[in-house]
């Protein structure tokens, strides 16, 4: 069978980029080694996670955020298997709405393991051994990424009592204790999830704070909401061992400034310190596909890898591990095999982290301004001020906007709230648009509204808030 495009992997890069290359009129196939499409995000990554987050939210608001609003009802009871269930058959409708679209979009798709042969030649072989060779003029590699473990430390993941993300969104009961190495984006949203529903949780973190790239007033804020929430947030620990013990784990670290080296034990750990590139079994050496120093393929401009005719995109590249990313450069590259013009603008790629408060960001921080060098102003408005959000009694956090001292040009947008993953789509629509504080400031925004605060912070940038 002979393809003008075959795409490896069919998570968000590669099912976006084999849905647009068909639709732009080019003969394609995907191969994917999972028993159904998706990838890392439909299956035990983005939904998953979004699922058992939303519910766990409810547990606990039905529990603790009820009655100050005069709604007076017993507490709730946990049905954790009935969550569960809601959370596979989300997982169950996104998976069959990738197929029903590869069908729709005339687009082959093969469940198997994808080999790269050589420039043109991608070998498949199924669960049962069996080989088939395929023929393409464009090879997209998306194959994704995999759980990276702690740099140093030898530890076996069960996917029982020392679990990934994977083992994390599976447990069959609420852990009594929880211990998450590493408060990246990861670690905080499955804490959350399980905190909620009753355990107590301890976030390990090398760093100095958690949310290690975000503006450091969004993570120090941040930081303050969540242990009020009971999280325990131990910064600036290197974790030296974990290890299993007779009732759970052990997991031992020592203050990164020096001192006595602490050990705790949980009855589950979570293994949430960052996820590498995967490129296993693809036969990148025999094809003589290059990677780089951190084991990620190398591409160029045009998501182009060394080799003629062989592209790569999403988290096996460089740049941000983030679906949206992944599937902006499906887009991008698709465009660029049917001979159009893609391109992804990687100034403007927000970040959200599904916690509550959301914590949401676009551009560039305060800090990456100062260490360039760009003069800057600052904007920022806090949800105490905000009358929908004191309607909703949601008034922890705020919205901080930093546009160009010169140009008014808006250079980043941060926020910390309830809702932040939506709200800060405005910000990110208006920098995509080059615009200026005062193009935000002065757009009308409806009232009541959560989003009159990003206006509001807006107006701190150019000149002064009305509500403040
Ligand atoms: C718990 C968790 C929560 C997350 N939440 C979010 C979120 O809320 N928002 C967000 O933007 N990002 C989130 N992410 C990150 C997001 O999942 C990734 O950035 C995204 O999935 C990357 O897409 P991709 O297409 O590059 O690769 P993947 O989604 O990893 O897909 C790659 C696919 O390739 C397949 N594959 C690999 N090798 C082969 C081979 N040789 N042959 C055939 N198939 C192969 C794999 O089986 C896999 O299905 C989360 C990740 C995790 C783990």
């Amino acid at each position: 069978m002979s393809y003008d495009v075959i795409v490896i992997g069919s998570g968000p890069g590669g099912y976006v980029c084999a849905i647009k290359a068909a639709q732009l009129g080019l003969k394609v196939a995907v191969i994917e080694k999972r028993a159904t499409y998706g990838g890392t995000c439909l299956n035990v990554g983005c939904i998953p996670s979004k699922a058992l987050l939303h519910a766990s939210e409810m547990f606990h608001h039905a529990a603790h955020g009820m009655d100050s609003l005069g709604i007076e009802i017993a507490a709730p009871k946990l049905n954790l298997e009935k969550m569960m269930a809601h959370k596979e058959a989300t997982i169950k409708s996104n998976v069959e709405g990738v197929s029903f679209l590869f069908k729709k979009n005339k687009i082959d798709g093969f469940i198997g393991t994808g080999k790269i042969v050589a420039a043109g030649k991608v070998s498949v072989t199924a669960e049962d051994g069996k080989v088939q060779e395929l023929e393409t003029k464009n090879i997209v590699i998306a194959t994704g990424s995999d759980v990276a473990g702690i740099p140093g430390v030898n530890v076996e993941i069960d996917e029982k009592v020392i679990v990934s993300s994977t083992g994390a969104l599976e447990l069959d009961k609420v852990p009594q204790n929880l211990i998450v190495v590493g408060g990246g984006v990861i670690g905080l949203e499955l804490g959350s999830v399980w905190l909620r529903l009753g355990a107590k949780v301890t976030v390990i973190e090398y760093l100095d704070k958690l949310l290690g790239g975000m503006d450091a007033d969004v993570s120090k804020q941040f930081q303050r909401m969540i242990a009020k929430q009971g999280m325990d947030i131990r910064t600036e620990a290197k974790v030296t061992a974990v290890e299993k013990t007779e009732t759970g784990a052990k997991v031992t670290y020592e203050p990164v400034k020096g001192g006595d080296a602490v050990t705790f034990e949980a009855d589950v750990v979570l293994i949430s310190t960052g996820r590498k590139p995967y490129t296993e079994g693809l036969g990148l050496e025999g094809a003589g596909v290059a990677l780089d120093n951190r084991g990620r393929v190398e591409i160029d401009h045009g998501f182009k890898t060394n080799v003629a005719g062989i592209y790569a995109i999403g988290d096996v590249v460089k740049g941000p591990m983030l679906a949206h990313k992944a599937e902006d450069e499906g887009v991008a590259l698709a465009e660029i095999l049917a001979g159009q013009h893609g391109h992804v603008n990687y100034d403007v790629i927000p970040g959200v982290v599904y916690t509550q408060p959301e914590v949401a960001s676009v551009g560039k921080t305060e800090e990456e301004l100062k260490a360039a060098g760009i003069a800057y102003k600052v904007g920022k408005f806090p949800f105490t001020a905000n009358g929908r959000a004191r309607a909703m009694q949601v008034t922890d956090g705020f919205v901080k906007i930093l546009a160009d001292k010169e140009t008014d040009r808006v250079l980043g947008g941060h926020i910390v709230g309830f809702g932040a993953g939506e709200m800060i789509h405005e910000i990110t629509v208006l920098m995509e648009f080059g615009g200026s504080s005062e193009d935000l400031g002065r757009t009308c925004h409806a009232h009541p509204t959560m989003s009159e605060a990003v206006k509001e912070a807006a107006l701190s940038t150019f000149a002064k808030p009305i509500h403040m």
